[in-house]
């Protein structure tokens, strides 16, 4: 079952789409003040809109997660209609495929300066506010979501599936810093998710490929992503659902 996430403040990065959208309309359904990242606003317009229309409240801020005054001047916007937040969803994430052999160091930058560094960049925005209100006795969780990349291995996603490691070791290790203080820490690794993630790669063959292990096993709907996330951050402050794997029944 599900808490009610009343008098909760979340910010969901990438919240434009997918799961990220998801999230931030389910966590709006339950009660909670939702605050929406991503860098196109005519989509993040879109999302605030349905989430208000559903009588729940969002905040659209354009923001790059790459970006540090960017992400600063986020912080700031959200401080000032919501006040600090307890509940931060670093989704935000880019997967190019290449082969390692053509060498694609803007791909391998991107890839690394959104799904890691844009994951740091939002920790730190945002520890302050987390440790605070644990602090005064309220639930805060940071959820990070990394991917099933991260253990298994797809052929032309090495640098992504490397970049997905990262988050999920970051979020084991930051638990030793984050847990003696009361704030949760959750990975969440999809496997196949319905999305857009995969319409960004150009190399056409790579993402032929990508199609045939969809049709293969099928795809999660983001909905069903995001039943996830808003399960674990409904458990009581003390129960860390810690890591969770959710994968297509049919995804080996
Ligand atoms: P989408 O492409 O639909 O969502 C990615 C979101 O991230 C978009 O809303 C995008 O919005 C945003 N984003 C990308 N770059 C930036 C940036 N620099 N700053 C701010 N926002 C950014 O794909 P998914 O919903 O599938 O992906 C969400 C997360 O789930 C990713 O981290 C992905 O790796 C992970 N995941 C997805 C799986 C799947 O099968 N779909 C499987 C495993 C993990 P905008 O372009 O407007 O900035």
């Amino acid at each position: 079952s599900y808490e009610n996430l009343t008098g909760r403040t979340a910010v969901v990065t990438g919240a434009a789409s997918g799961i990220g959208e998801a999230v931030a309309v389910l966590l709006a359904e339950r009660g909670a003040r939702v605050a929406l990242l991503a860098r196109r606003e005519q989509r993040l317009e879109e999302v605030a809109a349905k989430i208000t229309a559903g009588g729940g409240s969002a905040l659209a801020v354009v923001a790059d997660v790459t970006d540090d005054a960017s992400v600063a001047a986020a912080v700031a916007r959200i401080h000032e209609a919501y006040g600090p937040v307890d509940l931060v969803v670093n989704n935000a994430g880019v997967m190019l495929g290449n082969p390692v052999e053509a060498g694609r160091l803007d791909e391998w930058q991107r890839m690394i300066d959104t799904n890691v560094t844009g994951v740091l960049r939002v920790i730190r925005a945002f520890t302050g506010d987390l440790v605070a209100a644990a602090g005064e006795g309220r639930t805060a969780d940071l959820v990070d979501i990394s991917s099933v990349g991260a253990h298994l291995a797809f052929p032309n996603y090495a640098v992504y599936g490397a970049t997905k490691a990262a988050v999920t070791h970051l979020s084991q290790c930051l638990r030793t810093e984050f847990g003696p203080r009361d704030v949760r820490v959750t990975n969440v690794e999809p496997g196949f998710v319905e999305s857009e993630l995969r319409l960004h790669t150009d190399n056409a063959e790579v993402s032929g490929q990508v199609d045939g292990m969809l049709e293969a096993v099928g795809t999660l709907a983001a909905e069903e992503l995001a039943d996830v996330v808003a399960y674990a951050v409904s458990r009581p402050w003390h129960v860390n659902l810690r890591q969770i794997m959710a994968m297509p029944t049919r995804q080996a």
